[in-house]
């Protein structure tokens, strides 16, 4: 194939010139080189490999960290005559072994799949076979435990460079902190690559804080505004379903999404969203990451976010078409220490985990010096009320002593199992056949118990771990991986938590070992709260560049639109004087904004100003048909 990227880009995409950095990548990609690039949200990642992909020969492979997001692209890649198969969730193991047939024999050009299906022998076999043209690590920050989104699964994107040492390797992110960057560098062992990190200015976004009492009001009057597509980040569930519920009370077009909705309704909201059929998305962070929709116009954030990272990122959805969009932080006298509660308070220090290991080994009756491999069952709740402790700090505590392998967690305690085999016995033997590390666990499965093809069969996990010689808890990974793989139906109950000690009680002792790195974790998670906060509070310096800094980017340049920018150029007396106007005016009859303005011959921004400050001060309201009213 002899066209220039130029050329493929516009045979294909119909764009005439590359933005940013996107042609040097693409270069450099060419000549084989390694990259890792820093583009901000909607700055064009996906281009700068699937040109290049398309100008090599063989097949590109992209790890990519979600189900939606792999959809949506290889889905636009085929609208465009382009050959590309994503591995979804849900596919049964015979499909996946088909498609992955397909990649090698039949010239496609892009595969999309998730960390966690790389970790499938059968998958990392294929792609053993297959001729590759370069791997891709899209959203590579997942790698990165200073990250704001770690998925311990994409660690094992490194395997690549084993299947095949040879092809580019190429990570794209918009997070671009110094300590990220370099942990992607590591862990994909990055030889020399071309580093590239282009300005994460968005000229378009109009960033605010608004300080409110009554935020479902102002809410409310954002999305009436509004003609295309907006979402509000708020950050739990309960909270989603009833802000919703709200807008539509209000006669909005919103509906709701977080991590609790089932698959199909996700894609089904996702999808009515996507076409405009509903306006407002009302969701919790389990809506993102490339999310690509261009004409979003207002992103709401109804909570304060936990990091800089995640609040920019999800801002950063508004505005991708160039259009003047806003980012709205709504935040009250509250939220504040309402922030510190869910996010520092939770943080157990070192002294609070030697207390919680005492108190264990206590309720255990595990002296000093002593060493037991025995199991110990631990009622959660019972262990917290006796000792009168948090259970989420103490929650926590435990989940910190595992990591650093004091004890081993498992909820898998007493957890009561069913299986049934969903595959028919040909596709069962050829998955044996190809999953050397599971066979002989699957052909005892099968000896001990009948009618696995038929019913929903309780099996004993103690059993069968004597019969295997594996522990119970390789028993419960076993099955979930065949589950994962459609081979079985697996349900499992689980009630409390089990552990068993891997170190002989040493108290105090026994934590030193990592105490630095719990103050350090602490420490980080309290960093990245106390910037989010300085930021809201900040009203001083421009938005944009408030947040550029963060991202280590000196922008000298202020935006103009944010509330910072905006309030220094309106004067004040020229909102006092809009506002005498505005409720002399409403005294004789309601009146929508732009009736306001045009009575008022001044700036829309003015208008808008003094109405928020009437509506906040309660002088004025707004009525069923979007006039203000005095109150
Ligand atoms: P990112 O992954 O960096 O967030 P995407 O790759 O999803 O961004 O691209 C965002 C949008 O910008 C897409 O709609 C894409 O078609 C568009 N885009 C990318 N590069 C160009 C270009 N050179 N010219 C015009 N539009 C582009
Ligand atoms: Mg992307």
């Amino acid at each position: 194939m002899s066209n220039t990227p130029k050329e493929i880009l516009s045979k294909y995409w119909g764009f005439d010139s590359f933005r940013g950095s996107q042609e040097e990548i693409i270069n450099a990609i060419s000549n084989g080189q390694d990259v890792l690039g820093l583009l901000p949200t909607g700055g064009g990642k996906s281009l700068c490999f699937q040109v290049p992909g398309l100008m090599k020969e063989g097949i590109c492979i992209v790890i990519s960290p979600l189900v939606a997001l792999i959809e949506n692209q290889v889905d636009n890649l085929q609208k465009l005559g382009i050959k590309a198969i994503g591995l979804k969730g849900g596919l049964k193991f015979t499909e996946v072994d088909k498609l992955l047939d397909n990649c090698i024999y039949g010239n496609y050009k892009f595969l999309y799949l998730s960390p966690e299906r790389l970790q499938q022998e059968l998958v990392q076999e294929r792609i053993k076979a297959m001729n590759v043209s370069m791997f891709v690590i899209d959203e590579a920050h997942c790698i990165s435990q200073w990250g704001h989104d770690f998925r311990p699964a994409y660690l094992s994107c490194s395997i690549l460079r084993e299947l095949h040492p040879t092809p580019p390797m190429v990570a794209l992110t918009a997070t671009a902190t110094k300590r990220v960057s370099e942990d992607i560098i590591t862990s994909l062992e990055l030889t020399y690559p071309f580093v590239v990190k282009d300005s994460f200015f968005r000229k378009n976004i109009g960033f605010e804080v608004i300080m409110t009492e009554d935020k479902n009001g102002r809410l409310k009057q954002y999305c009436q505004q509004i003609e295309h597509s907006a979402i509000v980040y708020v950050r739990s569930r309960r909270i989603a379903e009833e802000l919703s519920r709200y807008l539509v009370q209000n006669n909005l077009k919103a509906t709701f999404y977080h991590g609790g909705v089932d698959r199909k309704m996700k894609t089904e909201r996702l999808n009515l969203w996507l076409q405009d059929k509903v306006q407002i998305m009302v969701a919790t962070n389990a809506f993102g990451m490339g999310i690509d929709k261009p004409d979003v116009e207002l992103v709401v954030h109804y909570q304060i976010p936990d990091s800089l990272e995640n609040y920019f990122q999800e801002a950063g959805r508004a505005g991708r078409n160039g259009a003047f969009a806003k980012a709205i932080l709504l935040t009250n006298t509250t939220d504040k220490v309402l922030v510190k509660k869910q996010f520092i308070e939770i943080l157990p220090d070192v002294a609070y985990v030697k207390m919680i290991y005492r108190k264990l080994n206590t309720f255990f009756q595990i002296g000093y010096g002593e060493f037991t491999e025995a199991k110990f069952h631990l009622n959660f709740n019972e262990f917290c009320s006796i000792y009168k402790l948090n259970t989420f700090l103490t929650y926590n505590a435990l989940q910190l002593l595992d990591r650093n392998s004091v004890l081993s967690l498992s909820e898998n305690f007493s957890k009561k199992i069913t299986i049934k085999f969903i595959t028919d016995k040909d596709t069962l033997y050829r998955y044996i056949d190809t999953n050397a590390k599971l066979a002989d666990f699957i052909k005892v499965v099968l000896r001990t118990y009948g009618g696995l093809f038929e019913f929903d069969t309780q099996i004993n996990t103690y059993l069968l771990s004597k019969k295997t010689s594996l522990p119970e808890s390789l028993i419960h990974q076993n099955f979930e991986v065949l589950a994962k793989d459609e081979i079985i139906e697996y349900q499992s109950v689980s009630s409390d938590l089990e552990m068993v000690f891997l170190v002989p009680r040493d108290d105090d002792r026994t934590i030193n070992m990592f105490a630095k790195n719990i103050e350090e974790q602490n420490q980080l998670k309290v960093e990245k709260v106390t910037k989010m906060l300085n930021f809201i509070e900040n009203d001083s310096i421009c938005r944009s560049i408030q947040l550029l800094e963060y991202f280590g980017e000196v922008q000298e340049k202020e935006c103009g639109i944010c509330n910072v920018c905006l309030s220094q150029k309106i004067g004040n007396t020229d909102v006092v004087h809009a506002k005498i106007k505005i409720i002399q005016i409403l005294k004789e009859q309601t009146a929508n904004s732009r009736e306001l303005q045009q009575r008022l011959n001044t700036t829309q921004e003015i208008v808008i100003t003094a109405l928020q400050e009437l509506l906040e001060d309660n002088f004025i309201s707004l009525n069923t048909t979007n006039e203000y009213q005095l109150l």
